[in-house]
């Protein structure tokens, strides 16, 4: 049996627990993390890697509590993807620096005035015709176009530079064989005695926090229904807002190589589309695209759905939590992020957390345990069988 007493053991190697492990080792602290399958998780690598600012909650009424706390999150990838960050990803694909927004008609002028707002100046322009980019440089679009300076990441390049980085420091588990005992965990013939845990499993804490008897927090899930095209399309990142001004659609694209192009759908398609089954729907999104993007031929693609789920801190109504999540209890955090964009101030809260407790960093390299370096999450479009 070989014991090792790491500053902080991280569970799950999605985004939470990847940049949080980063943050940490390069503040000098031991820390370790566990993953149960692969680095990259299940939300991070399927999540359409937009970098939120904001922009879309005060579309849907002015200041609030999440525009203020993400205000500052495409400015810290920025210099993280510049690599002059806590966290080096100057490596990572950058899809786009910004995104587009477009009006199915109908909220133009309330568009306009949000975005004259002293909150949005510098993050949303609105565009003349002669600048607007495929597919809207057509006659046949006549609404408004904006851009917004909210950068989209390739999320496999990004979550591959942080597993190059984070490989050594990451072991995968059974978590069958895991036993949580006083005073720390065994796995097999391995004990660990970590300082600090992190549990950052997002589906998985639930089942983590059963293993440590807590009670709280507790965990919401919230589905979605995505939608993936593939083939001659131009890319594509924007958002289409209807009347609600709660984008209707949201368009990230990924190059497939041999000028092939996929399309990943969310917005409320995604929301509204969970109890459809999949044929369904992908009728309704030929049928949205068919009116937003008239002009467009959406014949001759490879269609296909993944259905996946949001895993957050539970809210009342189940609502879409304001901010990342960090709580806990005793030696144990817990820790959802709620969005991609929002990993920056997690790692953050984490690090305040360790510095508070008087865990100083020591420097030392974090022992090698005998358990074997997970793979790399693949992306939902390389899981399909059949596209139909
Ligand atoms: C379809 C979709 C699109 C999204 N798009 C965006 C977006 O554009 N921008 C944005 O900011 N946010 C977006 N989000 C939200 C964002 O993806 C998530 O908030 C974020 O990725 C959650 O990261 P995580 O590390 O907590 O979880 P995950 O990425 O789910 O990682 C959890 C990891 O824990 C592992 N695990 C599970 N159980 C255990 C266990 N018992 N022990 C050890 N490991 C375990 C899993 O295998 C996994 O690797 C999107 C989410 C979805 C679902």
């Amino acid at each position: 049996m070989s014991t090792h007493q790491p500053d902080l053991l991280i569970f799950g190697g999605g985004i939470a627990g990847l940049w949080t492990l980063l943050r940490a080792r390069r503040a000098g602290y031991q820390a370790l993390l566990l993953e149960s399958t692969a680095l990259g998780g299940l939300q991070s690598i399927a999540s359409q890697g937009i970098i939120h600012g904001g922009t879309k909650y005060a579309l849907k009424g002015g200041v609030g509590k999440s525009t203020q706390a993400i205000a500052g999150m495409p400015g810290i990838w920025r210099d993280a993807l510049a690599g002059r960050g806590d966290v080096d990803l100057s490596a990572a694909r950058v899809l786009s620096p910004h995104q587009h927004l477009w009006s199915s008609g109908g909220i133009r002028s309330s568009l306009a005035g949000v975005f004259a707002s002293k909150l949005m100046q510098g993050k949303v322009a609105s565009l003349a015709r002669a600048q607007f980019p495929p597919p809207f440089d057509v006659p046949g679009f006549h609404g408004r176009l904006y851009e917004l300076q909210e950068p989209v990441v390739d999320v496999s390049s990004l979550l591959r530079v942080m597993m190059e980085q984070a490989l050594p420091a990451c072991y995968r588990y059974d978590p069958k064989k895991l036993q949580v005992e006083d005073g720390g965990l065994q796995i097999g013939q391995l004990r660990l005695q970590p300082r600090r845990v992190l549990l950052a499993a997002g589906e998985g804490n639930a089942g983590l926090l059963e293993r440590w008897g807590m009670e709280l927090p507790q965990m919401q899930k919230r589905p979605l229904h995505m939608v993936m095209l593939k083939g001659l399309l131009p890319a594509m990142y924007a958002h289409c807002l209807g009347a609600s001004a709660i984008p209707r659609l949201t368009i990230t694209s990924y190059p497939l190589g041999d000028d092939e192009m996929l399309w990943y759908l969310g917005g409320q398609l995604a929301e509204e589309g969970v109890t459809r089954t999949p044929a369904e729907q992908i009728a309704v999104a030929k049928s949205e695209l068919a009116k937003l993007l008239p002009w467009m031929d959406f014949s001759r693609l490879g269609w296909a759905t993944l259905e996946i789920s949001r895993a957050e801190v539970a809210s009342p109504g189940g609502k879409r939590p304001d901010d990342c999540y960090l709580g806990g209890e005793g030696r144990v955090m817990v820790a959802w992020p709620t969005k991609l964009a929002f990993a920056p101030r997690l790692g953050d809260l984490v690090l305040q957390e360790l510095g508070q407790e008087g865990l100083k960093p020591e420097r030392e390299e974090a022992p090698t345990l005998s358990l074997p370096h997970p793979p790399l999450a693949s992306l939902p479009w390389e899981k399909v069988d059949t596209w139909s």
